[in-house]
């Protein structure tokens, strides 16, 4: 079979001028499988993932610890905008991976409970076995597999939800997180030590496996020029139908009613309004599922929001 370019086109060298094994050498074997030339090392079989291949200039051949990939580099087109004129707001939580401002709720993956306990069976078998024994290897090893497929469906999730977003919607509004700032261990140093310290690195590993990050980038990515960052101060704590703000009206984790008009919702949906609203902080229309009342307005404290644990 002669060599061809991954779309079957022929073998191309111009382009990789400064780097030596750009020519991506590709032979389709059958519909399952294909082999690529790998330098010094020569033709590698890999199972296709794909019915279209793409045209790749560069290529990377991994090991994980599902074992030895191969990865096409390709980059794919912008996403166009619907043109509907829809605006998003999106509010990133723990407890709600991600809250939108038309009332749906994405939660992503995480491993069951069975896996969990999986991992730690194999944790504790581990740390159990005879040290630098073939045991402790393989106990560890099934840790790290199941851990990447963890990873693994957070990854799919992300990459399904900023397409999403992006085909959907003209407008994508996240809040603006730091979340290297978010994640900061609460240690402090030997003369200051922190305290929840464990409760705090709990609250991190929670935080970084929500794949916040990776939803913002492969989302700004897809809808170039469409994603705006919201400054996130009060999102949580503001009333996104009259404006006030109180930490009185955030009742717990998921409920908030507004201390001074008694709008009562789900507390990262009124906060994905407020996102939504931007910074013109314009209001929007209530949707039905959130019922209003009226209470007394009440004097209250306003301070800056702080990380809360819980
Ligand atoms: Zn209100």
């Amino acid at each position: 079979m002669p060599a061809a370019n991954l779309d079957g086109s022929p073998v191309l060298n111009g382009e990789g001028k400064q780097v030596m094994h750009r020519r991506v050498v590709v032979q389709k074997l059958n519909r399952k499988w294909a082999q690529v030339k790998v330098p010094d090392c020569g033709w590698v079989r890999f199972r296709l993932t794909r019915r279209d291949l793409p045209s790749a200039k560069t290529f990377r051949v991994t090991y994980r610890n599902n074992g030895w990939h191969v990865a096409f580099a390709t980059v794919p087109e912008p996403i166009d905008a619907p043109g509907n004129g829809e605006k998003i707001g999106i509010d990133r939580g723990v407890a709600i991976t991600a809250a939108l401002s038309d009332g749906r709720t994405l939660n992503c993956p995480q491993l069951s409970s069975k896996e969990q306990a999986e991992i730690r069976k194999h944790q504790r078998r581990g740390a159990r076995a005879p040290k630098n024994s073939a045991q402790k290897t393989a106990e560890y090893a099934k840790v790290a597999k199941l851990k990447a497929r963890e990873a693994n469906r957070r990854k799919d999730w992300c990459e399904k939800t900023s397409t999403m977003l992006a085909r959907d919607f003209d407008v994508i509004r996240f809040e603006k997180l730091n979340i290297k700032n978010m994640t900061a261990s609460a240690k402090g140093t030997a003369e200051q030590p922190g305290c929840n310290v464990r409760a705090k690195a709990g609250l991190n590993r929670v935080i970084l496996a929500q794949g916040w990050g990776l939803l913002h980038r492969r989302t700004g990515e897809k809808a170039p020029g469409r994603v705006e960052d919201v400054p996130s101060p009060y999102t949580s704590l503001r009333c996104s139908d009259c404006g006030w703000i109180d930490k009185n009206s955030r009742k717990n984790q998921a409920e908030f009613v507004c201390s001074a008009c008694g709008f009562a919702c789900n507390a990262d949906l009124n906060a994905s309004f407020n996102v939504a609203a931007g910074q013109d902080g314009k209001k929007r229309p209530r949707p039905m599922a959130c019922a209003g009342g009226t209470t007394p307005r009440t004097r209250s404290s306003v301070r800056e929001p702080q990380l809360l644990l819980w």
